[in-house]
């Protein structure tokens, strides 16, 4: 069914301003944080130099999270306050398990957070699979956004923008106020209600204790951003845009591309957007500020293309649109875009398991081109989706010799392993993968997998538990570790292993149910 696009965005972490709540509240950022003011050169010989040297950005000395009475949050607890955070978004959406996906947006934000005033501070950056254009910014660096966003972009820069504003949030601890509850509610219950009150849900899972606390008035949960966070957000931004090479003339072109989408809705608007739009002045300001770079040209990488063409498949469930995008596509534009529209065309295909259609589509472009892992991944998962396993797995070895690099391909590989009955080398595959993968649900899952494969019970239950915990769903993480402790094969390690997570987790379920 065809799912209309709304476009809701987060409380204004996300792009657009709340201008009439201005003068209610404070700027809790001292601007002793800030890095010197960017002065505006127009014209003169700073608009002849090249984007990589406008102005330099001061790198800041990171201050640690606090409220605005004075008390901190420890980099610790913010730390914790984040991934708590990332659990219950878990929980409540659906955040995108594609490896490869997951690999490209990574690459994207990690280029720019090493370019913004604080490469220090840890990023990590994600997917969420909903139509809703939306991007959000939560604790300790978790920025989210939405598939509907990457494909409302027309240019690898566009996302760019949008990214280096939600990284500016976070540099310029504008998340004070999500700080000041945690340190009033648990962290689990104040993560759960920020992650619902960035996704504009008033998600179950927001938690009992939480929504009472709201009631009883003794939670001010208010993480609006003001006019001014949101116009140093713009500017601190597109410094870090400029600095990572990528085009700031995109952000007030994406910007107007936002303005004219709320246009088209009408009466529709959804009640956020029209309180919070995005305003002539913002996108004069940012476009006013874009002109003091000099011109140049820009081009997309390949990877943004193959990407988004990817989230197309994917995230539409209309597949006569996605299919007419790319076929009126094939013959129009650059090689490279005609490419683009191909594979789209092999992973159409791929989805409505039409196998040899895929195949063939897919060995043409590893033929022309066999050094771009995606299309070998591409050919790879067809024997996959196909039930070829053993041809799976024979492609799948070959790509991690070829890409020793490809995390993607590893867990692909990893998956088509435990197809065929070799769970030993899938378990073993998996245990020496990068760690970033174990941010992937889907690692867990797949080590629990092999562990029930192997015929070891015990193991099997313990790594589902951290599959249910990674999702946010703790009570089903201890029903695993109960599980696991009446299976067979018990030692004395794996014992004590459980007892300690059956403990963490049953006072995490405890706090999430607690005020402070
Ligand atoms: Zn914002």
């Amino acid at each position: 069914m065809f799912k209309p696009t709304a476009i809701t965005l987060a409380l204004s972490l996300a792009l657009f301003p709340a201008p009439q709540q201005a003068n209610e509240q404070r700027v809790i950022v001292t601007h002793k944080s800030l890095p010197a003011p960017q002065p505006d050169t127009l014209g003169g010989q700073e608009a002849n130099s090249p984007a990589q040297q406008a102005p330099a950005i001061k790198k800041i000395e990171l201050p640690d999270m606090g409220d605005s009475s004075g008390t901190l949050i420890s980099p610790a607890e913010e730390k914790e306050f984040g991934e708590a955070f990332f659990r219950s978004l878990h929980s409540q959406i659906t955040i995108n398990q594609d490896a490869e996906i997951q690999e490209y947006i990574q690459s994207i934000g990690q280029k720019l957070a090493a370019n913004s005033d604080a490469p220090e501070h840890p990023f990590h950056f994600f997917v969420v699979m909903e139509n809703d254009i939306n991007a959000f910014a939560g604790p300790g660096g978790y920025i989210g956004v939405n598939s509907g966003l990457i494909l409302m972009t027309e240019a690898e820069s566009e996302l760019a923008s949008v990214m280096g504003h939600e990284i500016a949030h976070v540099t310029q601890r504008h998340l004070f106020r999500a700080a000041e509850a945690a340190g009033r509610l648990s962290i689990p219950s104040a993560a759960g209600m920020l992650a619902a009150i960035l996704l504009g849900t008033q998600s179950p899972a927001m938690g009992q204790a939480a929504i009472m606390a709201i009631m009883a008035g003794n939670v001010q949960f208010q993480i609006n951003f003001t006019r001014e966070n949101e116009e140093e957000a713009d500017r601190v931004g597109m410094q870090t845009l400029a600095a990572s090479r990528y085009d700031p003339r995109s952000m007030p072109t994406f910007f107007e591309r936002l303005q004219q989408a709320t246009r088209y809705y009408g009466q529709a608007v959804p009640e956020f957007l029209r309180t919070h739009p995005v305003t002539a002045s913002r996108i004069s300001d940012t476009r006013g500020r874009a002109e003091t770079y000099p011109y140049k040209q820009y081009p997309d990488s390949l990877g943004y293309q193959l990407t988004k063409a990817k989230i197309r498949v994917l995230s539409d469930t209309n597949t006569a649109a996605a299919t007419e995008y790319f076929q009126s596509r094939l013959t129009q534009g650059t090689v490279e875009q005609r490419t683009v529209a191909r594979y789209g065309m092999g992973l159409i295909a791929l989805k409505a398991e039409k196998f040899k259609e895929a195949e063939g589509v897919f060995q043409t472009l590893i033929h022309d081109y066999p050094e771009q892992p995606q299309y070998a991944i591409a050919l790879a998962r067809a024997a996959l989706d196909a039930r070829n396993y053993p041809l799976a797995v024979n492609r799948y070895k070959k790509l991690t010799e070829q890409f020793p690099d490809n995390d993607a391909i590893k867990l692909d590989y990893i998956a088509s392993l435990l197809k065929t009955e070799k769970a030993d080398l899938a378990r073993n595959n998996l245990l020496s993968l990068n760690p970033q993968m174990q941010r992937l649900p889907t690692y867990w899952e797949l080590l629990a997998q092999a562990y029930s494969d192997l015929n070891q019970p015990a193991e099997s239950h313990r790594y589902l538990a951290e599959y249910y915990y990674a999702m946010g769903q703790t009570k089903d993480a201890i029903l695993q570790i109960k599980l696991a402790q009446e299976s067979k094969g018990l030692n004395f390690q794996l014992s004590s292993i459980l007892s300690e997570r059956l403990h963490f987790f049953f006072n995490q379920e405890q706090e999430a149910k607690r005020n402070r």
